[in-house]
């Protein structure tokens, strides 16, 4: 079978963890912590990053460490992991669910413009949802598929209405806007994930990623407990949010290769391009021009003559590959059928089309041609 990802650990990521066993170091204080927040905050270009336990709970930490309260609204796109949406969730909030661009699959900028300016109204300090009464509290655009969203736009308009802005980058770390890296696009917090099936993994886990050092010590003090002292004192409610030893020591490894395992995500997705764009009904991934993701999936886009994905999957199975489906967008799951939304004539159009194709940074070029003569072959 040609699974569609798997990770790499080839590196040093078996050593790291002997040394974690042999030290004694196998919980959250240890070497590799700060390691790994330093490597990451280097390499996204940020002036520093906190290591979490996940994503999600990065992406938590970061709304209530931005301020968003209980009952508030929080901008999201309908595309993306229902990570986004949970962790909006978890801080109280709810997400206020925006459709996207056709050329980036992230948060659509005029849609954005469009919507602040005739659904909000400034209320002293606060911008209110007109039709629910709730306070817009913040923006937190999705880079779908390690593809950065319009970000010079969308944080014009954040500062324009003083919003912060927390991006979800979770499986971005390498990729470009404009010629920067994530860590320099103007969110005032952004958020990678290291969970297994992102292309720089630590087994689980996350980051965010701030210039803000005030806001970086606010961030580390919530996922530590709360803590203020050796005596067993903690200033508020915090979270046990903290990245383990263990869990570094692999992602050091990982981020070790970090540009090698993008370059191959990036090599496998142009190979796709090229192969596949040609075909009648088949579409590819968004290359927007501002922007050089981290093409963390590779995959296309089906539409008539060719079959639907669900055909294509099977056809795909009975060759021995692994094909799937991506993201349902968030209005149409059952936690969020009550969330306030926009229209979504681009996201409705776009993710029942989407497969997602082998793409494993150690897909053999041989693995990789057999897949390209499936998919052509099913579609002739
Ligand atoms: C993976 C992912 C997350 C969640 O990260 P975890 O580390 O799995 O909690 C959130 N948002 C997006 C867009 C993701 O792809």
């Amino acid at each position: 079978m040609i699974p569609l990802s798997t990770p790499d650990l080839s590196g040093n990521e078996a050593r790291y963890l002997q040394q974690c066993i042999e030290d004694g170091f196998v919980s959250t204080a240890g070497a590799f912590v700060p390691r790994i927040e330093e490597m990451v905050a280097l390499h996204s270009g940020a002036r520093q990053a906190v290591a979490t336990a996940s994503g999600t709970c990065a992406l938590h930490v970061g709304l209530v460490a931005l301020g968003v309260k209980p009952d508030d609204l929080v901008i999201l796109p309908s595309y993306t992991f229902i990570a986004s949406a949970n962790a909006i969730s978890h801080a109280g909030a709810i997400p206020w669910l925006f459709d996207i661009s056709a050329d980036s699959w992230t948060l659509d900028p005029k849609l954005l413009a469009a919507k602040l300016e005739s659904e909000t109204r400034r209320v002293g300090p606060d911008i209110i949802h007109k039709v629910s009464g709730r306070r817009v509290s913040a923006i937190m655009p999705v880079y779908a598929l390690g593809m950065p969203a319009d970000m010079e736009p969308i944080v014009l308009l954040a500062r324009h209405y003083r919003l912060p802005v927390l991006a979800d980058a979770a499986a971005a770390l390498g990729a470009t806007y404009m010629g920067k890296p994530i860590g320099r696009l103007g969110a005032d917090l952004s958020m990678i994930s290291f969970n297994g099936n992102k292309t720089v993994t630590s087994g689980g886990g996350g980051a965010l990623l701030g210039d803000n050092l005030e806001l970086m010590g606010f961030v580390k003090h919530l996922v530590s407990t709360a803590r203020t002292g050796e005596d067993y004192t903690h200033d508020r409610v915090g979270y046990n949010y903290r990245m383990t030893n263990i869990e570094a020591a692999v992602g050091s490894a990982q981020m070790e290769r970090a540009d090698s395992l993008v370059a191959a995500k990036r090599r496998i997705r142009a190979a796709y391009d090229d192969a596949l764009s040609e075909l009648p009904g088949v579409g590819l991934f968004p290359s927007p021009p501002w922007a050089d993701g981290a093409c963390w999936f590779s995959g296309i886009t089906l539409a008539p003559p060719a079959p639907p994905p669900e055909r294509l999957r099977q056809i795909l199975r009975e060759s021995g590959i692994e094909g799937r489906p991506f993201w349902k967008p968030m209005h149409l799951q059952p936690p969020y059928q009550d969330a306030p939304r926009t229209e979504m004539p681009v996201t409705d159009d776009i993710w029942k089309r989407v497969l997602t194709l082998p793409c494993s940074t150690h897909l053999s070029s041989a693995d990789q041609a057999k897949v390209i003569v499936v998919v052509k072959e099913s579609l002739a």
